[in-house]
């Protein structure tokens, strides 16, 4: 499988060279050529297959010249056997219509483990291949951090420098990185905000001094590996709903756009999904967007759905791109609109395009605390804030009544205890799997909040390139 560039100038590469290459050259997102499909056959023989196994057949042909068959089981039995679910992402009822398709059993309690746990493998696999290295740095603010340190813990070729400002995490979140003791782990305290850790982090990708050493890269969700590896539970869940012969709807609780556009390759490759709802808290570009044709950003409202909180979707580009008739050059003149104004109108194609699959929905604080408060009292489930934004989307919808609808729970609740508290009474206990994190032993470095500091620390521990 070859894969090209949303912004048309950038060389097409196979299925190994887009995992490591992350951005496309041009700036613009890979996406494959053409979408695989499967029969109405083939999808009704995958009922019932174990997780490592459906996802082994539903992404071979994204790999198809990369791995073989068999490469790709093995990396999926060993990043799917790390769940404590056997399900890996089990499904639970909540009334004769609404469903959760609980995302959340990874090691890190995030919907992110399960893309993240297998894309730390398919580095190694590919980094070894090419006997080079590869150094990842990031800033975080809580959530992804500890999903990306726990995939690449302890992976050959792979180094880690997460950055986040120190005494503004919260203690679980700090915790999950910090007690993760792996040589090629290093964690970051710097004196600053978020934004700060994040400006540094940017100017690392342009100092010509440490990329010509070494080979930096991202682990965000504009990868593709990622987007491929999330399609994999909406088969799992539209089959056990009755796929091939039953269309289902999804309610996705969305930030980045990767997650809900995995559901809409699913739809490409012959799923029968009736609908995808984008569900947004009050940080709604993608909703104004989806019903008015507007994208434009305004400032970030901070709520306590924190991992939706962003004003630009990076891989909303992937859907107007293939929606909008997969003209690079055009896409390329959009995109250099927005990022000069922060606000562009979608074409018609692009918006017609979208309605076809697309619907979304908007919560406010009040309407999440209610849908957790719901989900408590008529079913007996404890959700998270973000899987609330999720649920009242997917009560509001007007789809045909005999339609099931699966709202996607992104983070376990006991990421986020306030909230849940607040709305049902409860706090949610940590699993008995990271029951210790308050016992285990933290390390990390603290540097200032001077770009020099965590350079020469990068460039102290980091491997180079090759
Ligand atoms: C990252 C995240 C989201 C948003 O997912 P996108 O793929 O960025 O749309 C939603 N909920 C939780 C808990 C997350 O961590």
């Amino acid at each position: 499988m070859q894969y090209i560039s949303t912004r048309g100038s950038a060389a097409a590469l196979d299925f190994e060279g887009v995992t490591l290459a992350g951005l496309a050259s041009d700036g613009g997102l890979y996406l494959p050529t053409e979408w695989p499909r499967f029969s109405e056959a083939e999808i009704a023989a995958m009922a019932g297959l174990p997780y490592a196994e459906l996802a082994t057949r539903v992404m071979l042909p994204f790999v198809e010249g990369s791995l073989t068959e068999d490469e790709l089981r093995t990396l999926c039995r060993q990043a799917y056997g790390r769940f404590a679910h056997d399900a890996v992402t089990p499904l639970v009822q909540l009334d004769e219509r609404q469903w959760l398709l609980e995302l959340f059993h990874g090691p890190t309690l995030a919907f992110k483990d399960v893309a993240l746990q297998l894309l730390g493998l398919l580095f190694e696999t590919f980094l070894s291949r090419r006997k080079s290295n590869l150094t990842i740095v990031g800033a975080t603010s809580g959530d992804t951090g500890s999903a990306a340190i726990d995939a690449v813990a302890g992976r050959e070729g792979v180094d880690i420098f997460m950055l986040h400002p120190k005494g503004r995490v919260s203690d679980v979140q700090r915790r999950q990185m910090t007690t993760v003791r792996a040589p090629n782990v290093h964690n970051i305290a710097i004196d600053g905000s978020f934004d700060d850790a994040q400006a540094m982090v940017k100017r690392m990708f342009g100092d010509a001094q440490m990329t010509s050493r070494f080979n930096i890269g991202a682990v965000n969700s504009i990868n593709w590996a990622r987007l491929m590896a999330q399609v994999v539970y909406y088969f799992a869940c539209a089959l056990q709903l009755g796929a091939p012969h039953r269309p289902v709807a999804f309610s996705v609780p969305t930030g980045n756009f990767g997650d809900v556009f995995a559901g809409y390759v699913a739809a490409q490759m012959g799923l029968p999904v009736a609908q995808l709802i984008v569900a947004t808290n009050v940080n709604d570009i993608l909703h104004r967007a989806l019903s008015e044709g507007d994208y434009s950003a305004g400032t970030v409202t901070p709520t306590a759905t924190p991992s939706m909180d962003i004003q630009v979707s990076s891989n909303f580009e992937r859907l107007l791109f293939d929606v909008g008739g997969r003209d690079g050059a055009a896409m390329a003149d959009q995109m250099r609109g927005f990022e000069a104004s922060k606000a562009m109108r979608l074409t018609n194609a692009q918006r017609e395009g979208a309605a076809a699959l697309f619907t979304s929905a908007r919560a406010d604080q009040e309407q999440v605390l209610q849908a957790l408060r719901w989900a408590y009292e008529h079913a007996g489930e404890v959700i998270d804030p973000h899987t609330a934004v999720g649920l009242h989307a997917a009560r509001a919808s007007q789809l045909d009544a005999a339609i099931p609808i699966v709202t996607l729970a992104t983070a376990h609740p006991a990421k986020f205890p306030e909230a849940v508290e607040r709305a049902t009474g409860l706090r949610p206990a940590l699993p008995a799997r990271i029951g210790d994190l308050f016992a285990r032993e933290e390390s990390y470095t603290e540097l200032t909040g001077e770009y020099d500091a965590v350079r020469d620390f990068v460039s102290q521990h980091a491997s180079p390139a090759a």
